[in-house]
């Protein structure tokens, strides 16, 4: 049986797969089972932060697996409280931090905890969660109900939980706040729905409004967290002290790992939550490993460099094929290329493939770069030599 073979007989169809086989990768090049290389322009969706094969990482891994893998939460785990500790310091928010396996775990987190606020800290329960359209949370029953995109609310997996809607656009959330609304739970950039940035007035705008009707703002750093956007947080680029905020891709490096931060750190009580794996020692290491890589990077201003030298790149492309693209969307090094029609989106994936650069796509008609945040100019160089090849026959 080839490989093809073997995943689709034993492999659940939950994805519309590509079957290169990468074996290997090194930094920002991935190679597959023939050895031919390919730039790694997409990261796993935003969970390879600092690269593959990053020593510092592995080493990190391995110097833990060898010591302990997992013991669970009911005994204290020395990387999970140092994880903590780092996050909370690189914030800057005075909060707390639950760790969870995923982004739509952490999600869920983040909506227990806004639930019990609201049935606790009122004379009236408070439960109702608003949402934005486009928005993406997360692949469980509740954060599918959560994400803001009607395709994902099939009837095949309903009922859905009650209290959750959606507002096209943050003008339309100010109305929609009534005495049971509890929070409101928004990404800064919406990734998956097309790598759309919101306005930083408008948010802060907002926050400041939930602030003064006692509303909590919850911000999905799912994606945009631990540098993405060129600061630790979105929400510090953005200038604002959300209550509670979510992360995880970029945090473990590709090793699976999810947190959820409050400042609200007396909500849960000993039994609310918990998680089997979530915070062991082999996710938290590798967790304490990738931020201070990245913390590192952040300070001697060499992400920051490599976040304008891939901004210039795409806007170069942008202006060059305004042909085949409209505009060049997004902050840091999660960025897009708007494709005039979905067509053309479709077959920039499919030529940059075969052209050996990996991207993504995001929503309807977006080309979608979320390269490793360790990305070196040469890297940066050889991807758009390739990804340029790839568009000029359309
Ligand atoms: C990817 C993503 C999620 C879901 O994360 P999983 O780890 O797949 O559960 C949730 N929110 C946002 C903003 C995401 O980008």
């Amino acid at each position: 049986m080839t490989l093809e073979e073997l995943d689709k007989k034993y492999v659940l169809h939950t994805y519309a797969r590509d079957y290169t086989n990468f074996v290997k990768g090194i930094g920002s090049t991935l190679y597959d089972e023939k050895g031919r290389d390919y730039i790694d322009f997409a990261s796993g969706i935003a969970v390879n932060s600092v690269g593959h094969g990053n020593e510092k990482l592995v080493n990190a891994i391995c110097e833990q697996a060898k010591n302990i893998i997992h013991i669970s939460n009911l005994q204290v785990i020395e990387p999970q409280a140092k994880l903590a500790q780092k996050i909370v310091e690189l914030s800057g928010y005075d909060m707390g931090v639950f760790f969870a396996n995923s982004g739509a775990e952490a999600n869920e987190g983040a909506i227990k905890i806004a639930r019990k606020y609201g049935e606790t800290r009122f004379d009236n329960k408070r439960y109702k969660v608003i949402t934005l359209e486009h928005s993406f949370h997360g692949r469980t029953i509740t954060t599918v109900k959560a994400t803001g995109q009607e395709s994902f609310h099939t009837p095949n997996f309903s009922p859905y939980p009650a209290g959750f809607s959606y507002e096209k656009n943050i003008k339309d959330v100010y109305k929609a706040i009534d005495d049971e609304t509890v929070a409101v739970l928004i990404e800064l950039v919406q990734g998956e729905g097309g790598v759309q940035p919101f306005e930083k007035e408008e948010i802060q705008k907002l926050a400041a409004h939930l602030k003064e009707k006692g509303v909590l703002l919850i911000v999905d750093e799912v994606q945009t967290g631990v540098y993405r956007t060129g600061e630790f947080l979105a929400s510090n680029l953005y200038e604002i002290e959300p209550d509670i905020i979510t992360l995880a891709k970029g945090l473990g490096g590709g090793v699976p790992i999810g947190a959820v931060m409050t400042k609200h750190k007396d909500v849960f009580a000993p039994g609310d939550h918990g998680s089997t794996f979530g915070g062991n020692y082999l996710s938290t290491a590798a967790g304490l490993a990738v931020l201070d890589i990245l913390s590192e990077l952040y300070d001697n201003g060499s992400l920051h460099e490599a976040l304008l030298y891939f901004e210039k790149k795409l806007q170069e492309i942008a202006a060059e094929y305004d042909n085949l693209f409209e505009k060049e969307v997004g902050l840091g090094l999660m960025r897009g290329l708007r494709a005039k029609s979905a067509e053309i989106q479709g077959n920039v994936l499919k030529n940059a493939l075969e052209e050996g650069v990996i991207v993504l796509k995001a929503g309807r008609n977006t080309v979608r770069f979320l390269p490793s945040l360790t990305i070196t100019k040469d890297e940066i160089d050889e991807g758009f030599k390739r990804f340029e090849k790839a568009i000029s026959t359309l």
